[in-house]
């Protein structure tokens, strides 16, 4: 070996040991980043329905949701329910206190499965979002409207949708709305800001919108939150993140929640498992982001407190 070329590796040496550590150290910083999220979670999309309740002899029973989200370290909940009794036991049963989960109150605009298709034009759910707005909670009052769901983002220009929009703006309500992305346009067209002042969670962050279409909404409302239960294209490979959402995340970490959806009694059945998954991706995040995703941009939204 010629004597330079073996000086200039002794001299490399060192340094290439300072590369290999520094590497070994990003490796492990990346281990621990992609161990999976331990803290809090703020469930914002939580059905209790009376399929699952069912007069309180369901297959669910108050007690047995609530330890399931104890076991997941759910802490806070967005509940509506159909009819609105669901939520009214869950808020108001001293078995949530002592579980230790704080319920955010939503008004439901379904008494029943035919009310999906009829909401947005019938003057008798008005009706009834004023007299349950009234009525409140044991807990407290009602602090939202939906879910509801538009399957025809026209159906948003319907005269009781735009009511119920502009009732939320004025009423400091937030929505919660399984709509298209035409449809939020047209939502925050029939509020006084113009959607500038209206808390609209958008359930599942519009379904099959693109990310640079979520992009374009987040920008032009401000109040704007995506839910993310359901969302294609957000998770790929062993459950982590997709690139373009993880950008999308990163850049709008303000903004977004996480939600079960327990429309139908599979999600409870399946309760431990979507908690599970988010926690594999959220920790996939720097841990600021994860948990405000996780947690903190739910509590915001309610004044819930630290947990
Ligand atoms: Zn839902």
């Amino acid at each position: 070996m010629p004597a330079r070329l073996c000086r200039s590796l002794r001299q490399t040496g060192p340094r290439s040991r300072r590369v290999l550590a520094a590497l070994a150290l990003a490796a492990l910083a990346r281990v621990a980043w992609a161990a999976d999220y331990s803290g809090p979670l703020f469930d914002a999309h939580l059905h209790y329905n009376e399929e699952a309740f069912n007069g309180q002899t369901g297959p669910y029973p108050l007690a047995d949701v609530l330890s399931r989200m104890q076991r997941n370290g759910v802490r806070a909940i967005l509940a509506n329910s159909r009819p609105n009794e669901g939520t009214r036991q869950l808020a108001s049963s001293p078995l949530t206190r002592q579980a230790g989960v704080t319920v955010v109150p939503f008004v439901r605009l379904y008494r029943n499965r035919a009310d999906y298709d009829n909401w947005y034009r019938d003057e008798s759910i008005y009706a009834m979002v004023q007299t349950e707005l009234a009525r409140g909670t044991a807990s407290g009052p009602f602090l939202g409207l939906g879910e509801f769901h538009l399957y025809d983002s026209g159906n948003a220009n319907g005269a009781v949708a735009r009511k119920l929009m502009a009732l939320a703006e004025e009423k400091n309500l937030a929505v919660l709305a399984h709509v298209d992305d035409a449809a939020i346009d047209l939502l925050m067209a029939a509020t006084p800001s113009r959607g500038q002042k209206l808390r609209l969670i958008w359930a599942h962050t519009g379904g099959g919108a693109s990310t640079a279409r979520v992009d374009q909404l987040f920008a032009r409302y401000p109040l704007l939150m995506g839910e993310l239960s359901y969302r294609p294209g957000l998770t790929c490979e062993g459950g982590k993140l997709c690139p373009q959402w993880r950008e999308l995340l990163l850049k709008y970490q303000g903004r977004f929640m996480i939600g079960s959806d327990t429309w139908v009694n599979q999600r409870w059945a399946d309760y431990d498992g979507l908690m599970k998954g988010y926690r594999v991706w959220l920790g996939d995040l720097p841990p600021d982001a994860a948990r405000r995703i996780a947690w903190d941009n739910g509590a915001r939204l309610f004044g819930v407190g630290e947990k």
